[in-house]
């Protein structure tokens, strides 16, 4: 008995001892880096430069990067005490002729102004924004209690790898190399598209600045291409940062999949005509009722979004299965309610030049956040169309048409019920906050081209469902259109 409790007594020393090895070992390499870069007294920073940032999930196509923004300036401040974040900058027009989502065309020049105060209530995807940077990561890898460290070759180079557990239980680690800098910080967060995605922060060119090592060139990455390039011309240490909280909403980039319409309250819905029900509340979707099954167009934002609208479709249209889904374009926020509609048993119809994009993507591990998809082991079905594909029963027809010519997205797809002489579209005609009344000073070359597409198709139009519903809730006239392009009604 005596000799048992010895040997635990022993075994817990042993392993107290080895805990506090490996921290030592973190700590000593922390401190090391921390020392190397001119990070020890560092309370705040201010670095400043130009360069792109880039739209996740809105590229031109399947296979394309995510389109760019110039940043013609762009200057950051964080303090590192008060755990505040402030970026300016001016953003332009990066794709000449313009190509793909993120709120393009640019016109002119965009000022923006992010403050972000944060507090352990902050979603940790904003909080890695700070410490997906070398300074962020040394002191939340200091803060963490379960920091390691370890040796990895990486293409024939030596690093130190210090990691600690993220709190989406997904793994952050420093790429540190033999002068002590920062490298690259990776981790993985989730995606309602892609799943587990890789974020990374990749730092080089770095240069003395008051003291302080620096990157030149900071270059970010989520899902593989880039988010974010940027020159770095001037770094101040310990600048007087004095950080005020935002007045109201902060103006981030468009079109990311957490925005509004996330809420769990019963979708608002409107009958557009014999079993065709527009369903709001966020993103707008349309439920068609056929003899045997339910079409939805869109299936948009999140997994959330996507369960209201089913809930929604299945109380409006009891007791039919909802066969099809159709998707508008591969955005990821046109995109990302697609996996609840497959689990839901939904074939997706979508351009052809979607079907292997979302074969690939949604193949990857959804192990951070499983979704419905990911829980039913559910495998994608797919109707694809290339310029036009019909719905119907004799009697209820909903038609798909591409919407040929966009420079929004390369696979468009706009739905036309000719009962009701209602377009639905996505992205090409985003209606203002309020009906204009007068033609605005730039035509916006997506709006031309959608109401070419009309008439083209000789579509008899009278009302539009954009699936960026307007915040009023109006009915959308197809005169609206006709004043954005300028054309008398
Ligand atoms: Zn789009």
């Amino acid at each position: 008995m005596v000799r048992k409790i010895a040997l635990t007594l022993l075994s817990a020393a042993l392993a107290a001892w080895c805990a506090a090895g490996g921290n030592h070992d973190a700590k000593t390499v922390l401190g090391n880096v921390s020392r190397a870069m001119g990070a020890d007294n560092l309370k705040s920073i201010q670095y400043s430069g130009s360069g792109a940032d880039f739209s996740l999930g809105q590229a031109m196509n399947p296979t394309s990067a995510w389109p760019r923004f110039t940043d013609k300036t762009y200057t950051r401040t964080i303090d590192f005490d008060k755990q505040a974040s402030e970026l300016q900058r001016v953003r332009v027009q990066g794709e000449n002729p313009p190509r793909g989502g993120g709120g393009q065309p640019l016109v002119g020049e965009q000022n923006q102004n992010q403050v972000v105060i944060f507090n352990d209530n902050t979603p940790w995807v904003q909080r890695l924004d700070l410490i997906l940077l070398p300074w962020g990561f040394l002191r939340a890898a200091s803060a963490a209690p379960d920091t390691t460290v370890k040796s990895e070759k990486v293409n024939g180079k030596k690093f130190t790898v210090v990691s600690f557990m993220g709190q989406n239980k997904a793994p952050v680690s420093a790429f540190i190399d033999d002068q002590n800098m920062i490298e690259r910080v990776e981790t993985k967060i989730d995606n309602a598209v892609l799943g587990d995605t890789p974020y990374e922060g990749i730092y080089s060119g770095y240069r003395d600045f008051n003291g302080v090592k620096f990157p030149t060139s900071i270059v970010q990455k989520q899902g593989g291409y880039p988010v974010l390039e940027l020159t770095v011309t001037d770094v101040r240490p310990n600048v007087e940062a004095n950080i005020q909280p935002p007045q109201g909403r902060g103006r981030g980039g468009a079109g990311g999949p957490g925005g509004p319409g996330n809420q769990t309250a019963e979708a608002p819905t409107e009958k557009l005509g014999e079993g065709v029900y527009l369903i709001l509340g966020g993103y707008a979707a349309v439920a068609v009722e056929f003899n045997n099954y339910i079409a939805v167009v869109e299936g948009p934002q999140s997994e959330q979004r996507a369960l209201a609208i089913i809930q929604a479709t299945k109380k409006l249209i009891p007791n039919k299965p909802i066969r099809y889904v159709v998707n508008t374009h591969n955005h990821f926020d046109h995109a990302s309610g697609l996996r609840t509609f497959v689990a839901e048993g939904a074939t997706v119809i979508t351009h052809q030049i979607n079907k292997p994009y979302y074969e690939k993507v949604w193949a990857n591990p959804h192990t951070l956040v499983p979704d419905k998809m990911a829980q039913a082991k559910a495998k994608p079905k797919f109707e694809t169309m290339t310029e036009n594909k019909l719905l119907t029963d004799g009697n209820q027809v909903l038609e798909l048409y591409h919407v040929q010519g966009s420079t929004h997205n390369d696979g468009m797809i706009m739905a036309y019920l000719p009962k009701e002489k209602v377009l639905i579209e996505a992205d090409e005609f985003n209606p203002p906050a309020q009906v204009a009344t007068a033609p605005p000073a730039n035509i916006n070359p997506y709006n031309a081209n959608l109401a070419a597409n009309i008439d083209r198709l000789k579509l008899d139009v009278d009302r539009i469902i954009p699936i960026h519903y307007p915040n009023d809730s109006r009915k959308v006239a197809k005169s609206e259109l006709n004043m954005a392009i300028g054309k008398a009604n």
